[in-house]
């Protein structure tokens, strides 16, 4: 049964944050909503912190890898989410590369200035590099909703495209962010790999008992190119049809 879990398909640029935000005001109390997007504004800006990452996923849009030179440091990070107050944007979406490596080296602060603006806040993370404690720092900053990627519905699927381990390591993150009480969505990179999954990642979803899902079609960027993993339209097709199997032999709607 899909009864709780919210499905969606995202064909905007790789790092859409319509996912993000839609998990963010389902976990939330009704009269302590987020905001809408409305069209008078900029409603939400994405922030690539790094270009770092420890893993090296077949798909990745950025190629991520080791940071590039020139990085912006914490201070001007802070600097920049200043300036996007005074644009009234709302959300800021954390992303690299891994946001998570630079936990140690102003992650926190970078969430805690952006809620002492009063934006909200949410990452995105492959969740390798999570442990309680640092789920802690996340929540105490302020962090209001994190998105882990996952590929597959189990190791299997999963670590032939974003490493061995990736899996496991993942859920756990999940289940140690849902303890510290931070929101969890989950986005699932459909690839050529993984377009025969969808169904048992929604199952999968439901059972880690997260509401949203984002499935994103690989768009032809970085190593997804270089691999040459682009879905075609007609598996693009099946896995739409497939979401839709589900949602009409369920309570889904
Ligand atoms: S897709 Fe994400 S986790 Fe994978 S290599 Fe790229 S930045 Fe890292």
């Amino acid at each position: 049964m899909v009864d709780d879990t919210e499905i969606y398909l995202d064909e905007c640029p790789p790092a859409s944050p319509l996912g993000h935000i839609l998990a963010l005001r389902s976990s939330v109390e009704d009269n302590n909503e987020p905001p809408y997007l409305s069209m008078d504004s900029i409603n939400d800006v994405t922030i690539y912190l790094t270009h770092a990452c420890n893993l090296k996923c077949r798909h990745c849009y950025l190629s991520a890898g080791k940071p590039l030179s020139g990085e912006l440091n914490v201070d001007d990070w802070l600097h920049i989410l200043d300036k996007l107050r005074d644009l009234e944007v709302k959300y800021v979406y954390l992303l690299g590369g891994e946001p998570t490596l630079l936990i140690k080296r102003g992650l926190l602060r970078i969430i805690s200035h952006a809620k002492d603006l009063g934006l909200y806040v949410s990452m995105s993370t492959n969740g390798t590099l999570i442990n309680r404690e640092n789920a802690l720092q996340l929540k105490r900053a302020g962090l209001d909703q994190v998105q882990v990627s996952l590929d597959g519905p189990n190791p299997a699927v999963n670590d032939v495209i974003r490493g061995f381990g990736s899996f496991n390591k993942a859920i756990r993150a999940i289940n140690v962010f849902k303890e510290v009480g931070i929101a969890v969505s989950l986005s699932y990179t459909v690839i050529p790999d993984n377009a025969y999954y969808v169904t048992d990642m929604v199952r999968l979803t439901e059972r880690l008992g997260i509401s949203v899902l984002t499935f994103i079609r690989a768009q032809e960027f970085g190593r997804a190119r270089e691999n040459g993993l682009s879905l075609s339209d007609e598996l693009a097709r099946m896995v739409i049809n497939d979401l839709m199997r589900i949602r009409l032999t369920s309570s889904w709607s």
